[in-house]
């Protein structure tokens, strides 16, 4: 309480906008994940790893956009190439040269021959599970209890879901996430607990022989919207033999890991290489933007056109350009290499003062991503999570952040993402904010 009477004092001109922007702009917030009771913080400006807020508040920035400004904010490598192009027009709906640039450049990255461009993560994993139906011509799909992968229909499912409608292992339930979701679309949607192969085999298994085959399964390799979780020693390795056997097609969502954790993302990092990868986020360095990359077997229904793959801004060359910048000036192997060097430190750092403390928790991340679990439980997919992660914290946690000129993504699932503008102050300002909260727990 007393930290968020705080926050409120601290805030008037958030408040002041958010009274103007509830009256035409619904809930006062452009899309719900910005919402924030009783009002969220207004930003105006971001620059390198800080942002500032109506009322002139400086943070160091751990939301980075929900994780799309692994560059940092107004780099000037992605000002330049965004200046430069606005000048010579800003869309066609023709392809430019960048998007040949980004599209070689992706390829060499993850190893995939074949990408075309969206506009977001959602219309990334809805494009690349629409090309694994129309490959296959099967209606199911696999996903991984609890992981986010955009707000389409096909994937609203399975998140968000209480624990008690969680459902065991082999049998778990396929819940809407929200209303306005036809049933008949839910139920094509089967749910598998992450880091457990076996039970995906079976399940896939148990299809089968319901005549129910699944098209794909998409899966991110690093869960990202459930804190940090990692996969565990041959858990990928078993996933992409089992898709491989039953004739599926695993689409890793990189929409998170893709060029936050090495430039390769986690098919970098973790060495397997799925059928399909989707893109997002950091790819167009706060230009709206995503790709799917995939083998030229996969991509032959699109080049057919038996596929419609398609839209408006698809390679917007606004969009190209900063993410051809992104690729070739700023998220280079040197800028993993301090990212990994960054969140070592802070990992180290959080794991200290809960130590210290004795408050129950410890940190997880890979690169650019981390996070605190607050329990000593381990975490190794949605059930374990709900299961034991205290959902106080990661609020309070929030606010002790916002209080000390820290900022983060809101919510108990959000992890944060540091960017190569980052340095050992911003670092230090976090497990300064983690000090004070752990302090005035043990007191
Ligand atoms: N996939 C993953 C793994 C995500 O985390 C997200 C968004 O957070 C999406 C897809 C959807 O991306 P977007 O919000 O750009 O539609």
């Amino acid at each position: 309480e007393r930290e968020e009477r705080a926050l409120q004092e601290r805030t008037p001109g958030s408040r002041a906008l958010h009274a103007r922007a509830a009256r035409t702009m619904t809930g006062g917030v452009p899309s719900s994940y910005q919402a924030r009771d009783p009002w969220p913080i207004y930003l105006t400006h971001g620059r390198g790893s800080r942002v500032w807020d109506v009322d002139g508040h400086e943070y160091a920035d751990f939301h980075n956009g929900f994780g799309s400004m692994v560059q940092g904010h107004a780099h000037p490598a992605i000002v330049r190439a965004v200046t430069e192009r606005i000048a010579l027009g800003s869309h066609f709906a023709m392809p430019t040269e960048d998007s040949v640039v980004v599209s070689e450049e992706l390829a060499r990255r993850f190893g995939l021959p074949q990408w075309r461009f969206v506009n977001s993560g959602s219309e990334a994993t809805m494009d690349a599970i629409r090309i694994a139906r129309g490959v296959t011509g099967r209606d199911h799909i696999v996903k991984i209890f609890g992981s986010y992968h955009g707000h389409h229909d096909y994937v609203m499912v399975s998140i968000g879901t209480p624990y008690a409608d969680i459902g065991p292992a082999d049998r778990m339930n396929s819940l809407s996430y929200g209303a306005g979701i036809p049933e008949a679309v839910v139920e094509l949607t089967v749910a598998v607990p992450f880091n457990d192969a076996a039970a995906m085999e079976r399940r896939i298994e148990a299809l089968e022989a319901e005549g129910k085959p699944p098209a794909c399964v998409i899966m991110e390799a690093a869960m990202m919207n459930l804190g940090v979780v990692l996969p565990e020693p041959g858990y990928l390795e078993a996933v992409r033999e089992i898709t491989r056997r039953h004739g599926i097609v695993l689409i890793f969502d990189e929409v998170k890991t893709g060029l936050c954790v090495a430039a390769g993302g986690a098919v970098e990092r973790f060495g397997v290489t799925p059928d399909m990868v989707t893109l997002a986020k950091a790819l167009g360095g706060g230009l709206p933007t995503g790709a799917i990359g995939a083998t030229e077997e996969l991509m032959a229904v699109v080049a057919e056109d038996r596929v419609k793959q398609v839209g408006t801004y698809n390679g917007n060359p606004l969009a190209m350009a900063a993410a051809r910048a992104s690729l070739q000036e700023v998220l280079t192997g040197d800028a993993y290499a301090h990212l990994d060097q960054l969140n070592d430190r802070l990992l180290a750092g959080c794991d200290e003062i809960l130590a210290r403390h004795g408050l129950a928790g410890y940190a997880v991340g890979i690169s650019s991503k981390g996070c605190v679990h607050f329990t000593d439980a381990p975490i190794r997919d949605y059930t374990s999570f709900m299961a034991h992660q205290n959902a106080a914290l990661p609020e309070l946690a929030w606010l002790y952040n916002a209080n000390r000129g820290v900022l983060m993504a809101p919510g108990r699932e959000e992890e944060w993402t540091l960017s190569v503008q980052h340095t050992d102050a911003d670092v230090d300002r976090y497990l300064d904010s983690l000090d004070a909260m752990a302090g005035d727990l043990a007191a």
